[in-house]
C-alpha cells in the first residue's frame, strides 16, 4: 500500500474530487483527516475512511492554524497534504463585485496558502503537497475570470514553494482538472447542457470523473513521484494540451 502509516490531510474532502481523493488515500493505507466547510459531508466521508473530520472555512486564516495543530496533536506528523477545497460561481467579470473577488481569492488562493503555511511545520522531510488548481489557471476560462486568476496564483504558489522546501525533500505539485463531474460543475448549469457541450469539445469525449482526478493526486502524493516537484498535471481528457 502506497500510504501505509501516512497521515494525510485533505481539504474539500466532503464532496467531489476531495472526497474521491480521501477515499483513494484511505484505500491505499493512509489515515485521512478531512477539513471542509460542510460538516455533514466531511463526517460522511470520514465515516467511510475510518478517518476524522473538521468543519472550518479555510479562508478564515485565524481558524486554520488551530485546526491543523489539533490534527497534528491527535495523529502526529502530516505526510501528505491535499489542498482541494475550492469555490466559484460563473458570471461575466463586469458583473462581479469586490465581495465576490475577495470570496473567490479568499477560498481558492488564500485558503490554500493558509492551510499550507499551518501544515508545513508538522510535515517531515520527504512529505508531499498536492494543490488542486484548474486548467482555468493555465489557459483562462471565460465566466471564471477571478477564479482563473486565483488558480493561476495556486500554480505559481506551488512552484515557488516547491523551490523553497526542496532542501527538505518536500515535494509540491499541482493538479489542474478540466471539467469534472461534481456538484461544482453542476452549480454552473444544472440542466446538464454545459456539461454535454464540454464533453463534446473534449478529445476523449467525456468529462473527468472525481476518481480520474484523485488518481493523479494520489500519484503525485506517492513515492512513485519522488523525483517530481513544481509540476502541473492537467486531467482534462486533452481539452487543454499545455
Ligand atoms: P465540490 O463542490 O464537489 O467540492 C468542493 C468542496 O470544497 C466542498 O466539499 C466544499 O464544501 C468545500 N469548500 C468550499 N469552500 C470551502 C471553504 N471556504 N472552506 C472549506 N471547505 C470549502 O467541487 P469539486 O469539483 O470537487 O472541486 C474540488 C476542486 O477542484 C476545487 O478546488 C475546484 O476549484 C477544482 N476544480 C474543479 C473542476 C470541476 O469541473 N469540477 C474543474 C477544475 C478545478
Amino acid at each position: 500500500m502506497r500510504f501505509s502509516d501516512v497521515n494525510a490531510v485533505v481539504t474539500g474532502g466532503a464532496s467531489g474530487i476531495g472526497r474521491a481523493t480521501a477515499l483513494a488515500l484511505a484505500r491505499d493505507g493512509a489515515r485521512v483527516s478531512i477539513i471542509d466547510l460542510d460538516a455533514d459531508g466531511a463526517i460522511s466521508t470520514a465515516s467511510e475512511t475510518r478517518g476524522e473530520a473538521r468543519s472550518i472555512d479555510i479562508s478564515d486564516v485565524d481558524a486554520v492554524p488551530g485546526a491543523i495543530r489539533e490534527i497534528a496533536e491527535e495523529l502526529g506528523d502530516i505526510g501528505v497534504l491535499v489542498n482541494c477545497a475550492g469555490w466559484d460561481r460563473a458570471q461575466a467579470f463586469t458583473k462581479t463585485d469586490p465581495d465576490f473577488w475577495h470570496k473567490v481569492v479568499g477560498i481558492n488562493l488564500i485558503g490554500t496558502i493558509a492551510v499550507t503555511h499551518a501544515a508545513l511545520g508538522y510535515m517531515p522531510d520527504g512529505s508531499a503537497i498536492v494543490n488542486v488548481a484548474s486548467d482555468a489557471g493555465r489557459v483562462g476560462s471565460s465566466g471564471e475570470v477571478v477564479y482563473s486568476a486565483a488558480k493561476g496564483g495556486v500554480i505559481a504558489f506551488s512552484k515557488a514553494l516547491a523551490r523553497e522546501v526542496a532542501r527538505r525533500r518536500i515535494r509540491v505539485n499541482a493538479v489542474a482538472p478540466g471539467p469534472t463531474d461534481t456538484p461544482f460543475l453542476e452549480s454552473f448549469d444544472d440542466s446538464g447542457q454545459l456539461a454535454e457541450a464540454m464533453a463534446r469539445q473534449t478529445p476523449l469525449r467525456r468529462l473527468a470523473t472525481p476518481g480520474d482526478v484523485a488518481a493523479a493526486i494520489c500519484f503525485l502524493a506517492s513515492d512513485e513521484a519522488s523525483h517530481i516537484t513544481g509540476q502541473v498535471l492537467s486531467v482534462s481528457g486533452g481539452l487543454t494540451m499545455v
